[in-house]
């Protein structure tokens, strides 16, 4: 099923997951035991990442396939076109659509090592529409999703030329998007407001993400570049020493983070697992 008629048909707010592919059998047991208790929670859907620079493609795969036949979850394949020519894309799509996948998340993706400056492969793609248009053009029949920032993607020169851009992948055939993870909900709705402006009119799935240790607050400021309001910083700060405490106070912002999004109109909340499970179940109970 294409994701697209999920939302589309949606009466209930559209839950779904994102996992990356584990490096080790340790990590591996981990994210079986994670989709496990997940599960309970009927998502719609799960995702799976590719790695930077397209390093892990053939787990992201495997694992998407895997979890569709040992969990009947649909899943959305991430894809990326980072370092890869047309006919590389082509073959991985193939591949792919060998595997039942029906569904992907489309992006143009990041070269691996810090403070690698994207370039397009001489017989490649550009950014995420140009291979949008691609999978389009060669008949691919997946359902696609493309990703959006409302903070700006950190290459983008100002944010009114992303939204101009963001347009251009929607008109290429991107049937939802995906945010980048953001804590404050007042500049997704700004983010929302221009772009329907812009004349965006698919779902804007909001990304979230529970902080689960005061150490990921530096990180997704320096990788993700998004703003994380004060007194949560201060706040996390004070309960640094306290686990539990700490991720009550985490899971009770990302609970109302949720709630406000969904009672103002979103279809759906995509949740960044980090392939664990504990802190989407405990931010999913409250929001019930
Ligand atoms: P694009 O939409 O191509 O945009 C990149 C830049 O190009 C922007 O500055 C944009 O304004 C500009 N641009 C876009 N279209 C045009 C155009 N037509 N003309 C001129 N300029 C244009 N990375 C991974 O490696 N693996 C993953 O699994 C992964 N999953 C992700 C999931 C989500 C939901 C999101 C939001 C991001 C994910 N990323 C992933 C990160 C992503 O690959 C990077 O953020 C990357 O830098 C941009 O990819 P994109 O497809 O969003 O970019």
């Amino acid at each position: 099923m294409k994701i697209i008629d999920i939302y589309n048909k949606a009466t209930e707010p559209v839950f779904s997951f994102e996992f990356f592919p584990p490096k080790t059998l340790a990590g591996e047991a981990k994210l079986i035991e994670a989709i496990k208790n997940l599960k309970v929670l009927k998502p719609s859907f799960v995702s799976v990442t590719y790695g930077a620079g397209g390093s892990t493609k053939d787990k992201t795969i495997e694992l998407c396939s895997g979890i569709q036949s040992n969990f009947q979850i649909t899943t959305m394949c991430h894809f990326t076109c980072v370092g890869a020519s047309k006919n590389d894309i082509l073959v991985t799509l193939k591949r792919i659509e060998s595997e039942k996948i029906h569904n992907i998340i489309a992006l143009r993706g990041d070269p691996s090592g810090v403070g690698t400056k994207f370039a397009k492969h001489p017989n490649g793609f550009a950014n995420a529409s140009e291979l949008i248009e691609f999978i389009k053009i060669n008949k691919f029949e997946f359902g696609i999703a493309g990703g959006c920032y409302p903070e700006k993607h950190p290459d983008a020169i100002t944010f009114e030329q992303d939204i101009i851009n963001l347009k251009i992948k929607v008109d290429s055939g991107a049937e939802f998007l995906i945010t980048q993870l953001f804590f404050s909900n007042e500049i997704f709705f700004k983010f929302q407001k221009k772009a329907l402006e812009a004349g965006i009119n698919v779902p804007i799935i909001p990304g979230i993400m529970p902080i689960t240790s005061f150490s990921q607050i530096e990180k997704f400021k320096n990788l993700a570049g998004c703003y994380i309001p004060d007194n949560l910083v201060n706040e996390l700060d004070q309960l640094k020493n306290d686990e539990a405490e700490f991720l009550n106070r985490s899971i009770e912002f990302t609970s109302k983070q949720c709630e406000e999004l969904l009672n103002r109109g979103v279809k759906g909340i995509h949740f960044y697992t980090l392939n664990q499970s504990n802190a989407t179940i405990e931010v999913m109970k409250r929001l019930k």
